[in-house]
């Protein structure tokens, strides 16, 4: 099939969007991109370097600064999707800290960080085969993208599972406070987080990963088929 060359997913934390996400760009052999590495690059340089995440301009000035790269896992095998590197330190596991995800979306709210690093998602995406997961991916990062997914589940399945990730890592968790902080994040994103309006909807509530990773093939071949040769 032709298959279309820029693949975006959103939606809100513990959905699923990075099982989904790394298993259509390994089915398609396209580049997996996670764009929330970026904010979670900045929150972690934010809180290391002592500027406050609230502060618009001062987080806007180290985000245009900052060096992130995000790799292929390489050699790496801790169960790492990528890996990557903020001014040339491997941060990749210490962005899933607690204290990264406390102030992550305070950091992405600004207008001023989003445009920085939204600039630099595109020239990701425009580079083509690639599926972009994120937020406003659809919707704003990549509105032309032929193929958009808004995943989503509900409050009580995304913490169950963010709560089986957690333990899967060996991390301490109590699921009734990962059930307040996802509420949390998701009340902070709301403004950025919003499926595009030509999105495919999937609701994961109940299904396997398998079960949407074949959803959303059949739907990517289903558009595929639409597109000229
Ligand atoms: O997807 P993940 O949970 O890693 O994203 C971390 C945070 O980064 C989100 O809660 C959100 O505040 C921000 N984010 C964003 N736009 C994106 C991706 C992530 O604002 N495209």
């Amino acid at each position: 099939m032709p298959a279309p060359l820029i693949i975006t997913i959103d939606g809100p934390a513990g959905a699923g969007k990075s099982t989904l996400g790394e298993h259509l760009a390994r089915r398609l052999g396209y580049l997996y991109f996670d764009t929330g590495v970026m904010y979670r690059a900045l929150a972690w340089a934010a809180l290391h370097r002592h500027v406050d995440p609230a502060d618009a301009e001062a987080t806007a000035a180290l985000a245009r600064t900052l060096d992130i790269q995000v790799l292929p896992a390489g050699a790496a095998a801790d169960g790492r999707q990528y890996t990557v590197l903020v001014d040339g330190a491997d941060v990749t596991w210490e962005l899933r800290r607690p204290d990264v995800e406390r102030v992550v979306s305070v950091a992405a709210r600004h207008p001023a960080v989003r445009t920085v690093l939204r600039a630099r998602q595109r020239a990701i995406g425009n580079r083509g085969r690639v599926v972009m997961v994120g937020r406003d991916i659809g919707s704003v990062v990549m509105p032309d993208a032929p193929v958009k997914f808004y995943l989503n589940a509900s409050i009580d399945e995304r913490a169950r599972r963010r709560t089986v990730e957690i333990q899967s890592r060996g991390g301490a968790s109590d699921i009734q406070h990962i059930r307040n902080e996802i509420m949390r994040r998701d009340e902070l994103d709301r403004h950025v987080s919003a499926p595009a309006a030509d999105a495919c909807i999937i609701v994961s509530d109940g299904l396997t990963p398998e079960q949407v990773a074949d959803l959303a093939m059949s739907y990517i071949r289903r558009v595929a088929g639409e597109l000229p040769e």
